[in-house]
């Protein structure tokens, strides 16, 4: 289960509307609504403790490999 930051209501996980990617933090909306709301002001919603850290993978030395 994943919290929609603007409204507070629980979603499951893939059964978001849209997940935005917000500072490097993926905040889940419910709909379209809140959607419009997070866009509007999404540093008022965004709380990394909240929405899911995204993961990048490490970006390895390209000429490295021989
Ligand atoms: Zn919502």
């Amino acid at each position: 289960m994943i919290t929609d930051p603007v409204c507070g209501k629980r979603i499951n996980r893939g059964k978001a509307h849209i997940v935005i990617e917000h500072e490097g933090v993926a905040y889940s909306l419910c709909c379209p609504l809140c959607q419009a709301e997070f866009e509007r002001a999404p540093a008022a919603y965004a709380k990394p403790d909240v929405g899911k850290k995204v993961r990048r993978k490490p970006v390895r030395h390209p000429y490295r490999e021989r």
